[in-house]
């Protein structure tokens, strides 16, 4: 038995090699249907060749309409079932390959967000293909660029995979154009799969605030605020008056100060809005990690030396709490 499985291998390479130069491209965009990431269509047309979406659970129809409207999509394909509304990798990855296997997928791509990071490992996984994780370019059809070791090495990737799986951080992408395409709507291969696992409960922050994950405008605290009575009078009235959501560097969660859902860096959210304002925030690498592609970035610590300013495009050195209440009097009137 060792033997054939050694024998079958090459076997297996050589006649997907052999089909690989006959293939044409043909890209599949794995979207969540109850909050869809249009980024992740801006990333998948860069490809080339046509462009799939798949969308799956009680809410699939209903998204499927307004993606059907996004530039750059030929097909939206749904498994209306609401067997998939939780994301569960155990039986989404089996309707991934599936549809991949019945279209012929030469690419598919999902967000680097919790829920992609859940399921397309799986699916790389049941098709023997390597994950490309968090892409923030697509050079060519093979060829990907990602940071690694919190975003201090860039990685150039080729991929000689039969089938690419990738991630695509959805910030380093634009939006698409909405409103002028035309694709049809069908429905997906759904193979039904049992979930080993089940979905018991969420425990959901509920906020009226900004989404963090996509928000324009944000402003962090970091331990500088000293406790959470601080960061709640301090950061909340300026993100009332900027209109801009909350986050908070990992000391300001760990400490208790803000939710662990509002966490920036390495280990938290990666954003990139137009305007990120850090509050009594250091600047340490994972920090910077998941925010220095901001557009504009401002940052207010009493330490003219924190690293925080050597990424800032406006510093003010002061202390926050004579600062932030001045400044967010200015911008209320
Ligand atoms: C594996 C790993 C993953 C990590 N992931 C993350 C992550 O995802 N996100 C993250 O943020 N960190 C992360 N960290 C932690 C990171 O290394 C830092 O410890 C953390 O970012 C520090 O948070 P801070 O800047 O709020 O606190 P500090 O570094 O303590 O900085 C507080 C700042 O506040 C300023 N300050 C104090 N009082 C005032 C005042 N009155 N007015 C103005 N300024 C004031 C100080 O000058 C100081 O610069 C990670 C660490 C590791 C090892």
């Amino acid at each position: 038995m060792p033997a054939m499985r050694i024998l079958s291998r090459p076997l297996l390479a050589f006649s997907r090699a052999s089909s690989f130069f006959s293939r044409s491209l043909a890209s599949l965009a794995v979207l969540e249907a109850s909050a869809p990431s249009y980024n992740v269509i801006s990333a998948a047309a860069k490809v080339g060749g046509p462009l799939t979406v798949l969308l799956a659970g009680s809410s699939a129809a209903t998204a499927a309409d307004a993606v059907s409207k996004v530039e750059g999509v030929s097909k939206v394909i749904i498994a209306a079932n609401h067997a998939y509304d939780h994301g569960l990798a155990e039986n989404f990855a089996p309707l991934i390959v599936e549809n991949v296997k019945a279209g012929d997928f030469t690419h598919v791509f999902a967000p680097a967000s919790a829920f992609g990071k859940n399921v397309l490992p799986r699916a790389a996984a049941l098709l023997d293909s390597q994950q490309i994780s968090d892409i923030t370019e697509v050079t060519s059809e093979d060829t990907f660029v990602r940071p690694i070791y919190a975003g201090n090495v860039i990685l150039t990737v080729k991929s000689s995979d039969f089938i690419k799986l990738i991630t695509v951080r959805t910030s380093a992408f634009p939006e698409p154009t909405v409103g002028s395409g035309k694709a049809s709507i069908e429905s997906a291969v759904d193979p039904n799969a049992p979930a080993t696992a089940a979905f018991v409960s969420e425990d959901l922050t509920v906020s009226e605030r900004p989404d963090l994950g996509s928000a324009k405008k944000v402003v962090s605290g970091g331990r500088g605020l000293k406790d959470k009575e601080n960061f709640d009078k301090v950061m909340y009235p300026l993100a009332d008056a900027l209109g801009a959501a909350v986050g908070a560097s990992r000391a300001a969660v760990d400490s208790g100060f803000a939710d662990n859902s509002l966490q920036v860096g390495q280990t938290g959210k990666v954003v990139a809005p137009d305007l990120y304002v850090a509050v009594g925030i250091s600047g340490a690498i994972q920090h910077l990690a998941g925010m220095k592609d901001s557009k504009t970035i401002v940052a207010i610590n009493k330490d003219a030396d924190a690293p925080i300013f050597e990424v800032a495009d406006i510093g003010l050195v002061a202390d926050l709490f004579e600062a932030v209440p001045e400044l967010t009097e200015k911008v209320k009137n």
